[in-house]
């Protein structure tokens, strides 16, 4: 096959979902020509299923990505209602900024910014097949019969691939609801040779706001001190946060569900797909949770200017007429009108051990692959590899090496790595679990960590870059002030004492006062009036940030002395073409995943399940190490 396309770009990218807008954007402000082709261009940014951005461990990526020069963030604090730190009472590493989101605003907010790019081109379309020489892509063929040439594509499809729509006995086709299903492409990636699964999630009602009496309810405020997801906002950039409202299931919620469960689509094998464990529908808890005698659900604005309410933690593809009943039996839903019906969706996937680590399919050059259809779930995880795709589609149209992040040095290392060597059964999501070094990867150095590679391959612009700098001069500035500071035994001692903290003998300096685990930056203010001066210089955050590096040194200093040892593992390469034929005393297992996956490194093959340490050694001595 070879075509002479009409339209020429260097990066088309297919889909305009989280994944298709960060991979687009980036590609763009990278330089490339390069077009976003969307079913709808309407639906730029649309949030599928809950209007929040963030939580536990995906708030990090968030802030990975805002620092990388991503989009997600920004768009976040332009839509969000309400912010709230998760985990808080934990340790910083597991700290998780989440924001409520204005679900309109968010799209618009999405659009608005990807049009602010100059060489970003749009095109309302359906691709059904790419045009491929050999076995490299050259573009894109749509069901209007565009042909748009491309050095590369970015495949961001989504829930749409054969999607279809479960709502009880009910079925229909669509990508989600209100949307078509994107037909043909599948099958054209198949007669290509690639290999498709099969998976399922699902969203729960929406409400009308009107309905509700929220008196039985908890109320659930944002926080006092909101904090902005971009790197690039000083404060939240709105004066007042809506809140959110809990409530509870029941036995009698439970009951009713249950008599639906011969017409669920889950129970009754129609559904063949497997879906999110870490975010089951409620008869899944119900289920498999059978001794629990509630569930805590949240009832969630959508927005500044609608009445509607989004029910979170009651995922259902039950029948509407079930789902109504046990709804009425909530505390504060009595009265409840349903504005759209829980439903779930099944959706084709491709098994991500078909990647490269930059997210390139290995079959295919120039084609890469992100978010949803690389079996992950969530708009985070979905906006990282956008990120990351859109990145390596430019350096590969630039000729440039890939850009791929550690483990060490993000969540978006972490999840590709494990996309790419362990594979997926079900769909993935991250967690903080996840991360080995995770001391390492919080969100509050997501910028120290990630901004100057971003100004490196230059998705920073001077704008980021300059504030950047500024805190990052402050970061030392403050610190070294703190070691500066120091405090003589006959002004502290009877302060240390009413602490319960041990005296001091010499003048000892505030930055070693901080080591001890009782006393806290803003306590040491009150007794050092010199500290006092100084915070007040600074912003909170840059306090914060000195704050955890000096409590939480020792564990850092562990973490990076363990990534400094599995760094030299990944050094350690294993050529593509590799023969793991050749090696007799290889476990069966392992030689099967190690060919399936080919790994790159030494350390990615270790990381693969199935591939023991006795394989590994084997490896090495094999390798001549
Ligand atoms: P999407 O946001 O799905 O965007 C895909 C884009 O590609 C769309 O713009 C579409 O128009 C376009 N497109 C597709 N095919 C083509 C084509 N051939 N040509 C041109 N354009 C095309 N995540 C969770 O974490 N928890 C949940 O509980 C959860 N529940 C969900 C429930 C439902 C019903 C749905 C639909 C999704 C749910 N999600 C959930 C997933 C979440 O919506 C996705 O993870 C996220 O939106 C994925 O982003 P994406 O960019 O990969 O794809």
């Amino acid at each position: 096959m070879h075509h002479e396309a009409r339209h020429r770009y260097d990066v088309v990218v297919i889909g305009g979902g989280h994944a298709g807008i960060e991979a687009a954007a980036a590609s763009a402000r990278m330089g490339m020509r390069t077009l976003l082709i969307t079913m709808n261009l309407q639906n730029i940014g649309q949030m599928s299923c809950n209007p929040a951005i963030g939580g536990i461990a995906k708030g990090q990526i968030v802030r990975e990505i805002d620092a990388l020069g991503g989009v997600m963030g920004l768009v976040t604090d332009r839509a969000a209602v309400q912010y709230r730190m998760l985990n808080r009472s934990k340790g910083p590493a597991m700290w998780s900024p989440r924001a409520q989101c204005d679900r309109m605003r968010y799209a618009w907010e999405a659009r608005k910014e990807l049009e602010r790019i100059e060489r970003l081109h749009f095109r309302q379309d359906t691709v059904t097949e790419l045009l491929i020489s050999g076995d490299r892509v050259r573009g894109v063929r749509t069901l209007l019969g565009g042909e748009f040439g491309a050095e590369a594509v970015v495949l961001t499809a989504g829930t749409f691939l054969n999607g279809i729509l479960h709502v009880g006995e009910r079925q229909l086709r669509g990508g989600r609801a209100g949307d078509p299903a994107a037909l043909g492409l599948t099958e054209f990636l198949v007669r290509l040779g690639f290999e498709a699964g099969r998976f399922k999630t699902g969203t729960p009602p929406r409400i009308d706001g009107r309905s509700v009496d929220f008196a039985p309810m908890l109320e659930q405020p944002g926080d006092p001190d909101p904090r902005p997801f971009s790197f690039l906002h000083d404060r939240v950039l709105i004066e007042r946060q809506l809140s959110c409202w809990i409530t509870y299931t029941s036995a009698r919620v439970h009951a009713i569900l249950r008599e639906g469960f011969d017409r669920s689509p889950m129970f009754t094998g129609r559904i063949q797909g497997r879906g999110p464990r870490y975010c089951p529908s409620i008869e899944d808890k119900i289920h498999r949770f059978a001794d629990r005698e509630r569930h805590q659900l949240f009832l969630e604005p959508e927005g500044w200017d609608t009445t509607e309410m989004y029910l979170n933690g009651f995922s259902t593809s039950l029948p509407e007429e079930v789902q109504v009943r046990a709804l009425r039996q909530i505390p504060g839903l009595e009265r409840a009108r349903l504005l759209r019906p829980g439903y779930a969706i099944e959706y084709d996937y491709f098994p991500p051990h078909q990647l490269t680590p930059s997210l390139e399919t290995k079959r295919i050059e120039g084609l890469f692959f992100a978010g949803q259809i690389n079996g992950t779930t969530g708009y985070e995880e979905a906006a990282a590899q956008g990120l990351m795709a859109g990145i390596n589609a430019a350096r590969r149209v630039q000729g440039r090496e890939p850009l791929i992040l550690g483990r060490d040095q993000a969540y978006i290392g972490v999840l590709i790595d494990d996309l790419v060597s362990k594979g997926t059964d079900e769909p993935y999501r991250m967690f903080t679990s996840r991360a080995e070094f995770r001391t390492l990867l919080r969100q509050d150095n997501a910028d120290l960590r990630l901004t100057p590679i971003g100004r490196e391959i230059g998705l920073v612009d001077e704008t980021r870059w300059s504030r950047f700098e500024v805190r990052r001069r402050m970061i030392d500035a403050f610190s070294e002030a703190l070691q500066a500071l120091r405090a003589r035994p006959e002004d502290l001692n009877g302060w240390l004492e009413s602490r319960g903290s041990a005296p001091i003998r010499q003048p000892t300096s505030a930055r070693n006062l901080l080591t001890r685990p009782e006393l806290a930056l803003r306590d040491l203010a009150e007794a050092l009036p010199g500290l006092g001066r100084l915070l007040r210089e600074v912003p909170p955050e840059v306090a914060e940030q000195v704050e955890i590096q000096i409590k939480y040194a020792g564990y850092i200093e562990k973490e990076r002395e363990l990534a400094e040892k599995a760094r030299r593992l990944e050094e350690l390469r294993i050529p593509p073409d590799f023969d793991f034929d050749r090696i007799p005393a290889l476990s069966a297992e392992a030689r099967e995943k190690l060919k399936r996956v080919r790994p790159r490194s030494i350390g990615q093959a270790a990381r693969i399940s199935g591939v023991s340490p006795a394989d590994v050694s084997v490896l090495l001595v094999y390798l001549g190490r």
